[in-house]
């Protein structure tokens, strides 16, 4: 080869690597880069082997200068043939007269053996074998160590986006797979953290997004779909997708925004069809031109650096299911999760959205936090939800049957009759205590007289209903981030004003507590990339620090609550305060806003009770100094705890450390409350401890009068509330503020107290 050119190949491969992006099917990428190589290396002949991990083999992928037509045919074991060799010891090897070698393989039809001249180098990432690069001359001694060194340096620029494509096109997969299938684990029983409560029994649907659809689809490829077809395709499945979105609408008019919003677009987009149908129209097989062209979107998605258009590939994916579902004919039920529990990697809010739309009987998920955004929306949905981290879940098939222990964090996978039966008791109980409507009192108060305010924490208008049902006295935690965090946009002023009037009036002058914007740690805005970067989002931009960062959207938010506040019982809290000067900072926008309403004579709330969450340890040591200039406190436990003890709230890794009766927590409860109490201040507790009973006569005992609860538990914590006086509270507090060790507080919590 020409020695002059090796400058101009190594730019060139620059040029190739932006080809990739714009192929039109990963074959053609494939064409073209081995056409391109040997038009650079001087070779006759140039092929691309991917290796399959699960088979230990390696593919013949493309070729130019060989017959096509054994293309995915030639098939060569890891150190067979001089192809193998090469990758099985990750070295090049470089042969003048190949056919002489006693390691050659030779493949009948393929026309190699015109070839003397033979030239392999392996494709690696470190360890990792991606495939082999081949070119071939007829001439004999043909290659030299500088054409090796020149291979090398494309396979080594290569090897990235070759990865890449030998994982889209799934060469592993349909092993991978099969094997999976056949060797099935005998999963029956699993143990994982509740994220949201309740029960179910149903089959499996397991959303895999990492199968690709080739390897699910590629049975239809011989089967014949006219353009027709595929334009009713699309039209069914935009029809499908409008049905969904307009029940979302109906139940969660809060959050529902557009879920589907980028699915039915792509729908409508031109191009996507055009690129399908001109495919078709080509004479590709309809099943394949669609995937192609899906897969094509899904690459595009998944490079943008902006999450949120990353998560969307997921979207792709999933209309490209059903959009296939449709075309092909399979059963309609395929489409949806209808009565199915939803096994999934991760999942993300919106997602939560599309399940509840499709009416899923239970999730699980392989990551997420108990406190993470996913399960507090599960439970606001009341769709029962596990964490469990087991990937042979994701291996359950369609007739595989679950039945979900969401009390205990049980998954039990085909059940025996007798669980069933025992689950089928359990379930009477808990439908029984949905009846216990009827037992629970307007107010209540402990054994003694004392009266314990219990309120309702709402992440969904459409809990409101269920709050008052269950005697709720108010709301004592708005979390208004949802609609931020489902959406694809800030919500504009006026949206929330929307959301938050329907709030204000279905409570009826009820006390409505607005906690400002708390995104930041889990709560992430897959739009707004600003946090999305941070190494330690927990310690980030969160919650409060967002806000005052970023007055414009604060602005709107205390506006959109200022205004839809008018004759209502409102207050304000702000969420993650650590200083007086946040407070009073976040303070003066709320009162800045009023004045300027008062000037514009626009209605609005102009005394709303401005307060904040307590979660930061640092307010510990200066509360009394925050008492003096907040109307109300509100103990958020979960971040307490969090802070308090360095302890991820949602890492499963260190979950036995988050320890909410950890001595330094419950002092820390304490210090706060008398605090408060002193200057005559109203203090409440809003995180999870406030709806588990055993907290209840601590709580009671050290002072508190009021918990925010999620509605669900209103009947378990009124009877808690019941069954202690004042006196045994306050003496239970004392003594449990007494211990010192771990395991004193945890046999102290199990007591029973009267
Ligand atoms: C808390 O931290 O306890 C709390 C109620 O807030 P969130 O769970 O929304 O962070
Ligand atoms: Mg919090």
């Amino acid at each position: 080869m020409n020695r002059g050119d090796d400058a101009k190949l190594i730019c060139d491969i620059a040029e190739l690597t932006a080809l990739f992006s714009d192929a039109q099917s990963l074959e053609t990428l494939f064409e073209r880069t081995v056409k391109m190589i040997a038009q650079h290396m001087h070779s006759e002949v140039c092929s691309i082997y991917l290796f399959s991990d699960a088979e230990q083999e390696l593919i013949l992928k493309a070729n130019t200068g060989l017959n096509p037509d054994l293309i995915g045919k030639v098939r060569m074991k890891l150190g067979e043939g001089l192809t193998g060799l090469a990758l099985k010891d990750f070295t090049p090897v470089c042969e003048r007269q190949a056919s002489k070698n006693p390691n050659f393989k030779f493949f009948v039809g393929l026309g190699e053996e015109l070839f003397e001249s033979f030239l392999a180098v392996p494709i690696a990432r470190g360890r990792v074998r991606i495939g082999v690069l081949v070119v071939q001359n007829k001439q004999s001694h043909y290659f030299t160590e500088r054409d090796i060194t020149v291979l090398k340096a494309i396979s080594s620029q290569l090897g990235n986006t070759i990865e890449m494509v030998r994982l889209i096109m799934a060469v592993d997969e349909p092993e991978a797979q099969s094997q999976a299938l056949e060797q099935k684990p005998e999963l029956k029983f699993v143990k994982g953290k509740v994220g949201s409560k309740g029960f179910g029994y149903a089959p499996v649907f397991v959303l895999d997004v990492k199968q690709s659809l080739w390897d699910r689809y590629r049975t239809y490829f011989d089967k014949v779909y006219t353009r027709e077809d595929v334009l009713t395709a699309v039209k069914t499945t935009e029809d499908q997708l409008r049905h969904m979105q307009k029940q979302v609408e109906v139940a969660l008019f809060d959050v529902a925004s557009l879920i589907f919003s980028a699915q039915i677009l792509m729908l409508k987009d031109q191009v996507f069809i055009n690129a399908i149908t001109e495919r078709v129209k080509q004479g590709a097989p309809a099943v394949r031109a669609i995937i192609d062209v899906l897969n094509d979107y899904v690459k595009k998605f998944e490079a943008v650096p902006n999450a949120y258009l990353r998560e969307k590939s997921r979207d792709v994916i999933d209309i490209g299911r059903r959009f296939l579902n449709n075309l092909v004919g399979v059963d309609k039920k395929e489409n949806d999760f209808h009565d199915r529990i939803v096994v999934a990697d991760e999942l993300y809010p919106s997602d939560i959205l599309k399940l509840y739309s499709q009416k899923v009987q239970g999730v699980v998920v392989l990551h997420g936090g108990e406190t993470a955004h996913v399960s507090i929306l599960a439970q606001s949905l009341q769709i029962p939800l596990i964490i469990a981290d087991v990937r042979d879940l994701l291996r359950l098939n369609r007739d595989d049957r679950i039945l979900l222990d969401a009390e205990q964090g049980n998954i039990y996978v085909n059940p025996s009759e007798e669980v069933v039966g025992n689950f089928k008791a359990k379930m009477r109980l808990e439908d029984e205590l949905k009846t216990v409507k009827n037992l629970l009192v307007d107010q209540v108060s402990t054994s003694d007289g004392i009266q314990i305010h219990l309120m309702a924490n709402i992440n969904l208008l459409g809990e409101v209903p269920r709050a008052l049902e269950f005697k709720a006295e108010g709301v004592g935690l708005y979390r208004t981030e949802f609609p931020f965090i489902v959406r694809s946009d800030f919500p504009s002023e006026e949206e929330q004003y929307v959301i938050y009037r329907k709030l204000v009036e279905q409570m009826q002058g009820k006390e409505i507590t607005f906690r400002t914007l708390d995104i930041g740690g889990d709560k992430v805005l897959s739009y707004f990339d600003d946090h999305q970067k941070e190494k330690n989002p927990y310690l980030g931009l969160r919650s409060i620090r967002f806000s005052l960062r970023h007055k414009d959207i604060f602005n709107q938010q205390i506006r959109a609550i200022l205004r839809a506040g008018v004759n209502g019982n409102v207050r304000i809290m702000f969420p993650m305060v650590g200083s007086l000067d946040e407070f009073m900072d976040a303070k003066q926008l709320v009162l800045d806003g009023i004045h300027s309403f008062k000037a514009a004579h626009i209605p609005h709330n102009a005394a709303p009770r401005i307060g904040m969450m307590v979660e930061i340890p640092s307010v510990i040591s200066i509360i009394d100094d925050f008492v003096k200039v907040a109307d109300f406190l509100s103990i958020g436990t979960n971040d307490f705890i969090q802070y308090m003890l360095a302890v991820d709230r949602s890492n499963e890794k260190v979950a036995d450390l988050y320890i909410p009766y950890h001595p330094a927590v419950l002092r820390g409860f304490q210090t706060i409350v008398v605090a408060a109490q002193k200057q005559h201040k109203d203090v409440s507790v809003c995180g999870d401890m406030a709806h588990d009973p055993r907290f209840v006569p601590f709580f009671i005992g050290i002072g508190v009068r009021k918990l925010s609860i999620n509605p669900n538990n209103m009947y378990k914590i009124q009877q808690a509330v019941k069954n202690v006086s004042l006196k045994g509270a306050e003496l239970f507090a004392q003594e449990v503020l007494a211990l010192s060790r771990i395991d004193d507080l945890a046999k102290k919590f199990g007591e029973r107290i009267a």
